[in-house]
């Protein structure tokens, strides 16, 4: 069984539609797979739709951008949630509206330098898209400044930019809380991903557990070695459940569909504790 529990459509920062994410897995020959978009399940059903005609089982899932009080980023991974829980969708929602306005503050800021409007970068997302910095790097990709999205975040859109503007987000912990109430099992995604920024310690990995994390993305190539043998520990001592993905995220990133793998014994434990939706297939 080959099972990878992270992908991206343009639904936000992917490059293709969720049923073109569900075909491309289908030809990496993976049995599962877990749309996962960022703060939004906008396309769980075309995914749904395609997953059943392709025979690939999906795992409708969402990523939700969090930041702790020390203003570290976090990415929580959650997978069989209820789309219409009323404080989740609440959170996403906020999420979503903050990005937009944040997305503006940064192009604005980037254009007295670059050749860059707004419209060059709403020409990049598809309607109704959460907002990322991906799309303005895609601007900035068609304006000739960076050659691709990963040259963009080496350089001008990296969160240690003066272009980077910081934008809302709920505390991991609070988010943790939100989705198990949601019936959904959140995942702490690439922990130590240290080239993203800096990486929690303790004290949010303690709160997190408490608040009823049920796993970490272990295997995921932004995950330094060392870093994954202390996850691994971490695991082991708090019962954690231990996924792998490759995050991917079309043409967007080098990342590719099956890269990292989930174990079936670690997905029939999703399984078993997520009550807000169904694996489609
Ligand atoms: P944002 O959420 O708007 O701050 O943008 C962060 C998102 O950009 C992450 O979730 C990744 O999906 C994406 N990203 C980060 N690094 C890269 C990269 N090197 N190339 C392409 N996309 C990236
Ligand atoms: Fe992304
Ligand atoms: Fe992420
Ligand atoms: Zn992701």
């Amino acid at each position: 069984m080959r099972i990878d529990l992270h992908a991206h459509s343009n639904v936000s920062d992917g490059t293709q539609r969720p049923a073109d994410v569900i075909a491309s897995a289908a030809e990496a020959a993976l049995d599962v797979v877990a749309l996962t978009d960022h703060d939004s399940t906008d396309g769980w059903a075309e995914a749904a739709a395609a997953a059943r005609e392709l025979g690939v089982a999906l795992v409708p899932g969402m990523e939700i951008s969090c930041r702790t009080s020390e203003g570290i980023s976090v990415h929580l991974l959650s997978y069989l949630h209820d789309p219409d829980h009323p404080g989740l969708l609440e959170e996403i929602t906020k999420a979503k509206d903050a990005r937009f306005i944040r997305a503006e503050r940064m192009v604005s800021l980037l254009a007295e330098d670059y050749p860059l409007s707004w419209d060059d970068v709403i020409h990049h997302v598809a309607p109704g898209a959460t907002l990322g910095r991906p799309h303005i790097a895609d601007a900035l990709v068609a304006a000739g400044v960076v050659a691709d999205r990963s040259e963009a975040f080496d350089t001008i859109l990296t969160s240690r930019s003066r272009y980077w503007v910081q934008h809302y987000a709920p505390d991991p912990a609070y988010a943790v809380a939100l989705v198990r109430d949601a019936g959904g099992v959140p995942v702490f995604a690439h922990p130590v991903a240290s080239s993203r920024g800096r990486i929690v310690g303790d004290k949010t990995y303690r709160e997190m557990i408490d608040a009823g994390l049920a796993g970490l993305e272990i295997d995921h190539r932004d995950n330094p070695e060392e870093g994954r043998a202390f996850l691994r520990r971490l695991a082991q001592r708090h019962g954690l459940l231990v996924t792998g993905s490759s995050d991917y995220h079309g043409t967007g990133k080098p990342n590719l569909l099956g890269e990292n793998l989930t174990a079936p014994e670690v997905l029939a434990r999703i399984e078993e504790q997520g009550t807000g939706s169904s694996v489609v297939r």
